[in-house]
């Protein structure tokens, strides 16, 4: 971990590569260890390269038990070696008294950088934390994506991410960046998503002179994460929209074609929206989702 202190102010920490394969956010953090320097002029940033170094070394998304590490959290302390270790990070990160977290992923090579605002349950103990959510996402000056539905996010145990156990499990604001590709550097992807963690710290007070946002890559929203259209058929998947394209309810976002070239399925949008991500495989076998779509989140 390093550690940047410049008097009081809020505890911020910075987390990166709890998917081992996701090599960005930890140049991310190196990047942000850089410009804080002479930028930082209240509060403590808390930057944690990796909280998967056994994944990182091994390049998988899980743990070396096999678990993916992003839904197990607060952990348990006396459990399998993921939960160990996942509790560990919790405590640390609780024993800390941090006021925001701000955690790192990576989509694929074929995405726009974007921000994730967690769902603050009902019944959970972040009830009420939805509007600061939405404000520290917005201040990453990136698209923002919120996410799925609460039976969906639910189902997923997203309530059991780092993030969502933060939010829904200690009331500790948190904000998800998802930029660039995993397994390999893009520089423009890294300088990117360093901004973007620069503005939020802007916001919250501890920097000042954060590097300008990017132009808005899609002006309207709010969005709502949503898996892209399945294929019916399997084949080679070719773009229509590019990521950070907006469209209208039945515009054909992308095409599956066979070898030979000919169209065996179109997909469809189901509603207005934007372009995330496009899968990284571009073979897609029948049922699986073409990328990450943004809908318009109509349960706001
Ligand atoms: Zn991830």
């Amino acid at each position: 971990m390093i550690v940047h202190a410049a008097g009081s102010g809020p505890t911020v920490a910075i987390t990166a590569n709890i998917h081992g394969d996701e090599a960005t956010g930890v140049a991310v953090v190196q990047e942000v260890d850089r410009l804080l320097t002479d930028r930082q002029v209240r509060g403590m940033a808390l930057l944690y390269p990796t909280l998967n170094p056994a994944g990182l070394t091994a390049r998988t998304r899980v743990h070396p038990s096999g678990h993916d590490l992003n839904r197990l959290f607060p952990g348990v302390r006396k459990g399998s070696p993921s939960e160990r270790h996942v509790h560990g990070i919790w405590e640390d990160l609780l024993a800390r008294n941090v006021d925001l977290v701000v955690d790192l992923h990576a989509d694929s090579g074929r995405s726009v950088p974007y921000a994730i605002v967690d769902r603050a349950l009902s019944n959970g103990k972040g009830r009420g934390l939805a509007p600061r959510l939405e404000q520290l996402a917005a201040a990453t000056g990136l698209i923002v994506l919120r996410e799925y539905p609460e039976d969906q996010y639910l189902r997923y145990s997203l309530d059991r991410s780092l993030a969502g156990a933060l939010v829904n499990r200690a009331s500790v604001a948190a904000v998800t960046i998802e930029a660039g590709p995993r397994r390999w550097l893009d520089p423009n992807a890294v300088e990117l998503a360093a901004g973007a963690v620069l503005r939020v710290l802007q916001h919250v007070g501890m920097v000042e002179g954060a590097p300008p946002a990017p132009v808005a890559f899609a002006p309207c929203g709010p969005w709502r994460r949503e898996a892209a259209p399945r294929t019916r058929r399997t084949g080679l998947f070719r773009e229509v929209v590019p990521p950070g394209g907006v469209f209208a309810k039945g515009d054909v976002l992308g095409r599956v074609v066979d070898l030979e070239g000919e169209e065996v399925d179109r997909l469809v949008a189901p509603r207005a929206g934007v372009v995330i991500s496009w899968a990284e495989t571009a073979w897609l076998a029948a049922g699986s989702a073409a990328g990450t779509i943004g809908v318009e989140d109509d349960r706001a």
